[in-house]
């Protein structure tokens, strides 16, 4: 029987460690697929001390011999997919025989990184935290169905122009006292049409070849569920869907070519930008986290907002995904702790909320309900069986899988490549074998 084809989705709120976990899967794999985000995704991969970080390129680059796609529901600024192309090829990753690109997928403007400034500003107060690089406002021109697609790019020049013609005399007319001209706009977009033709191809045709042919394919999200336009804590979202069906619209694959989907979660919750973080601590614990776990953004450096491992979170994610296991990353960074908390719902003036709520609101002023379970000071890290961690990780990791309803398949100990635990028996472990 052949492979499935595997899903990686962030269960929080991003920078679970996907990145690690898809390039240590990629070995099993014939190509790595991403099918929404933009560069506003940071994956962080250390392989033997090494440190990479990808943006737009699918994290299964570093394996040679490996396809990697970038799916109809991406939006690309060609300067940033460029700059990271030519920073893999300094350091040995060739890119260029291995990457394809949709034909369907949008292109981020220059002034769309100007709007995305803007609307934060507009917003004051109640700004989302985004990373002002013009990926909100290239999806807003998507579903406004005014978007500039790569076909669009490597197509008839004289419609590109009358396309580009209208979009930047729109924005100037948006723009307070702009005078964009289109001409050094529509040049870059030709520029950009020239250099990534050879790319360029029927996405959803080539994966549906490769799954026929019985080539397993992994599907790389970005971002994460509580951050999926829909089903996240909106508005503070992002502006796909991060979450499993986006893999299907975001890649034009079926659902039934989904064989599995894996979560990942750390072993505690961190989220960047503003919204909800109901386990949220301050103080020298926080610090320790964020210290401990390097909570900082791969992407903008942001510090990340720290807290408890968050079961409320996980279990809408294993809902919302199908969620077949966990990848539970980060263990390492709860050694040495006296006790170790996990959420289990969250106290209201109107009752205990157990299921994640559309309305925020009541958010504000839930007080966590906690598990407290006690820590353990032999370290985790590193740990490459589940039979070499502390029976107080076990015990918290078994805590962790019944209130979260999903079991544990991976284990990660370290940031790189060689610290992690393939359980087995698990069904990672049947879908890898
Ligand atoms: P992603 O966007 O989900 O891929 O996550 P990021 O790359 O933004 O953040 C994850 C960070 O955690 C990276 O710096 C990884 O190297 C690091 N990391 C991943 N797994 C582990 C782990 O098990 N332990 C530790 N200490 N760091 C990890």
């Amino acid at each position: 029987m052949s492979k499935p084809n595997i899903a990686v989705i962030g269960a929080q709120w991003g920078d679970e460690g996907k990145g690690k976990i898809v390039d240590m899967l990629t070995p099993h794999f014939s190509a790595v697929a991403r099918y929404q985000g933009g560069h506003n995704a940071g994956h962080t991969v250390y392989v033997q001390g090494r440190k990479f970080v990808l943006h737009l390129i699918p994290s299964g680059i570093l394996h040679p011999d490996v396809t990697c796609i970038i799916g109809n529901g991406v939006v690309i600024d060609p300067q940033a997919l460029f700059r990271e192309i030519d920073e893999l090829a300094a350091v040995g990753v060739d890119v260029d025989s291995r990457l394809l690109i949709s034909e369907k997928a949008h292109v981020i403007l220059p002034y769309h990184r100007e709007l995305d400034v803007l609307s934060e500003a507009r917003r004051g107060e109640r700004k989302i935290g985004t990373t002002s690089r013009g990926i909100g406002p290239a999806y807003e021109d998507k579903i406004g169905r005014r978007g500039i697609r790569i076909c669009d790019l490597i197509g008839d020049p004289a419609a590109l122009q009358q396309e580009v013609r209208e979009n930047v005399s729109a924005r100037n007319r948006i723009i307070k006292d702009s005078t964009l001209d289109w001409k050094p706009v529509f040049d870059h977009l030709v520029a950009f049409g020239e250099r990534i033709r050879p790319w360029v191809t029927d996405v959803s045709l080539f994966l549906a070849r490769a799954i026929q042919a019985g080539n397993a394919v992994l599907f790389e999200g970005a971002q994460a569920t509580l951050l999926d336009i829909d089903h996240g804590t909106y508005p503070f979202v992002t502006s796909s869907n991060a979450s499993v069906g986006g893999i299907c619209t975001g890649l034009g694959v079926a659902p039934k070519a989904i064989g599995g989907v894996l979560g990942v979660a750390k072993a505690y919750t961190t989220r960047v930008g503003e919204g909800p973080l109901p386990t949220e601590l301050a103080g020298p614990l926080a610090e320790r986290l964020r210290e401990g776990g390097q909570e900082y953004g791969a992407s903008t450096g942001r510090p990340r907002r720290c807290g408890w491992y968050d079961a409320v979170v996980v279990r809408y994610s294993a809902r919302i995904n199908g969620l077949d296991a966990l990848a539970l990353t980060k263990l390492d960074v709860l050694d040495g702790l006296p006790e170790v908390r996990v959420c289990t719902g969250y106290r209201t003036p109107s009752g205990t909320i157990t299921e994640f709520p559309a309305d925020l609101r009541p958010l504000a002023t839930a007080e966590p309900v906690y598990e407290t379970l006690p820590g353990w000071s032999t370290p985790t890290k590193g740990a490459t069986r589940f039979e070499q961690l502390p029976a107080e990780a076990r015990r918290y990791l078994q805590r962790l899988e019944e209130v979260s309803g999903v079991a544990c398949a991976i284990i990660s100990t370290g940031s790189d490549r060689a610290e992690t635990i393939l359980r087995e028996g698990s069904c990672a472990a049947g879908w890898l074998a």
